[in-house]
């Protein structure tokens, strides 16, 4: 790193990129559709290409797809009231806010994401959380966004303290990248905003080893410490993390430092995506690497959202073929699952 130089402030203009070298073409146009942020932490790391990839604004943005949707995942179909998507019978999410540090280029709300996006104002708050306190069938909430942890230490613990009320709910789960994208954020305050007699839950967004630097490690114990358990979610991205040593490395980091990683998110098709995409096959044969190569701990699921609105669900292939099943060597062994009783 040249130490001469420390970036001080977040990225967020085509300017501010150009100032600082990293206009590429298209950026104006980039800028002027989808929001953009690189906070200094990030800046700090853009040098790791894979890093680089996920945050500054690239041509291939402004090429969209005929599969590629607005709403990739089908939110806005399970929104019954504003700052809810309830698609499950017992979990909802809760978004207050459609802020977050950084602005990935491939996230999958990125029509819905900004720094002019609106959060929930206090009435719209309220009538958010009766939502959930009226539905008893509710057990989980999980906030998120835009960045939930974004948000002061004030507001967030007024919504974590009025969810904490609900008799019904037995977890309240956060979705976040600011321990990566602005480990500062992540101070004692804010920590103590999470305190509930429910079980909290921190998921963290990483995608590639290099994200985990000594602030981000530290800020996460700084959670793990507080007695908050944190899992990890990594999006499968093309050019950033499609190869089994990086996975292994990203997988292995986390866990070290008691992350449990959850889900390995398929790229879903948000507009001007595409490059970031693999194929299914592709990540399928990749978590087949993972199982010989890392512990059960070290293991996501793979998920696809599958567009339209329908859910998640786990897409990694099966290793039971009829009576065969498959060793992670790619060995197959007859498992007989109804053998004749033998006489004694
Ligand atoms: C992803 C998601 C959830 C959480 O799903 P889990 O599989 O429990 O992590 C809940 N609601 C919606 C609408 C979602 O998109
Ligand atoms: S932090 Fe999450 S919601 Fe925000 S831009 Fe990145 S992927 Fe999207």
């Amino acid at each position: 790193m040249d130490g001469s130089h420390l970036p001080r402030r977040t990225l967020r203009t085509a300017s501010d990129l150009a100032s600082e070298g990293l206009a590429r073409d298209g950026v104006e146009q980039v800028a002027a559709r989808y929001a953009v942020a690189i906070t200094p932490a990030m800046q700090e790391l853009l040098h790791v290409d894979p890093i680089a990839r996920q945050f500054v604004p690239d041509a291939a943005e402004l090429t969209l797809t005929a599969d590629e949707n607005t709403d990739p995942i089908g939110d806005q179909a399970h929104s019954p009231v504003k700052g809810i998507v309830h698609r499950y019978p017992d979990r909802v999410l809760l978004k207050p806010t459609h802020t977050c540090a950084v602005y990935c280029r491939f996230c999958f709300r990125r029509e819905m994401v900004g720094p002019g996006s609106e959060s929930l104002d206090a009435n719209e708050l309220a009538a958010a959380i009766d939502y959930i306190r009226s539905r008893p069938e509710i057990w989980e909430v999980i906030l998120t966004g835009g960045d939930p942890l974004i948000l002061s230490p004030r507001r967030l613990s007024e919504i974590v303290a009025a969810l904490s009320e609900i008799p019904h709910l037995g977890v309240i789960r956060l979705h976040t990248r600011i321990p990566v994208a602005d480990p500062a954020r992540i101070s004692d305050e804010l920590v103590a905003a999470l305190a509930s007699d429910k079980a909290i839950y921190v998921v963290l967004h990483a995608n590639h080893p290099g994200e985990l630097s000594e602030a981000a490690i530290a800020a996460c114990r700084r959670i793990i410490d507080a007695g908050i358990p944190m899992l990890s979610q990594s999006v499968l991205l093309r050019g950033v993390n499609d190869d089994a040593a990086t996975l292994e490395q990203l997988f292995r980091t986390l866990v070290r430092h008691r992350i449990k990683p959850y889900y390995l998110h398929h790229a879903d098709k948000a507009p001007g995506t595409s490059h970031f995409r693999t194929t299914l096959a592709e990540g399928q044969a990749l978590m087949r690497q993972m199982r010989g190569r890392v512990s059960g701990l070290c293991q996501p699921e793979y998920v696809l959202d599958i567009p339209g609105g329908h859910g998640k669900v786990p897409v990694g292939r099966s290793y039971l073929d009829g009576d065969i099943v498959e060793d992670w060597r790619g060995q197959r062994h007859a498992y007989a699952q109804e053998a004749a009783t033998k006489a004694l």
